[in-house]
């Protein structure tokens, strides 16, 4: 099992990346509120195609303020988000961190979109903050 594989929690959908990694970072953006239910998600970032899911997956997309749309996949038994794409930025398909067997493993790197942080969100003190998204690097 590598060290990126993962499922829902129902286990009939099966999550496999065969590439490190991008980045992983807590997102307080107002969208990752709503899909989270709470302050942040935590989403990996890897290059698209690099994840594999497999079984019943249904997918919802909405228009995002931009104009972008954003797809999101979720097993159709249990409702788990399995997997996030957005045409703005076609590259890469983002994963919440505790999708993973192994979510200890993933290394936030940052904290983004602080500007609408929740008061009472809590994130790792000793990360970068950034009040929005930093420029890629
Ligand atoms: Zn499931
Ligand atoms: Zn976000």
């Amino acid at each position: 099992m590598g060290m990126l594989d993962g499922q829902c929690l129902c286990g009939q959908c099966k999550l496999s990346c065969d590439e490190a990694a991008l980045k992983a970072v807590h997102c307080q953006c107002t969208d990752c509120q709503k899909l989270s239910g709470t302050g942040h998600l935590t989403n990996v970032v890897v290059k698209k195609g690099s994840a594999i899911v497999t079984g019943p997956l249904t997918v919802f997309e909405s228009a995002a303020g931009s104009g972008n749309i954003n797809k999101r996949m979720f097993c159709s038994v249990c409702g788990s988000q399995m997997l996030r794409e957005n045409s703005g930025m076609p590259d890469i398909s983002i994963i919440h961190a505790g999708t993973f067997h192994q979510p200890g493993a993933i290394s936030p790197g940052a904290v983004v979109w602080h500007k609408s942080a929740i008061s009472w969100d809590y994130c790792d003190p000793s990360l970068p903050v950034y009040e929005v998204m930093p420029p890629p690097s």
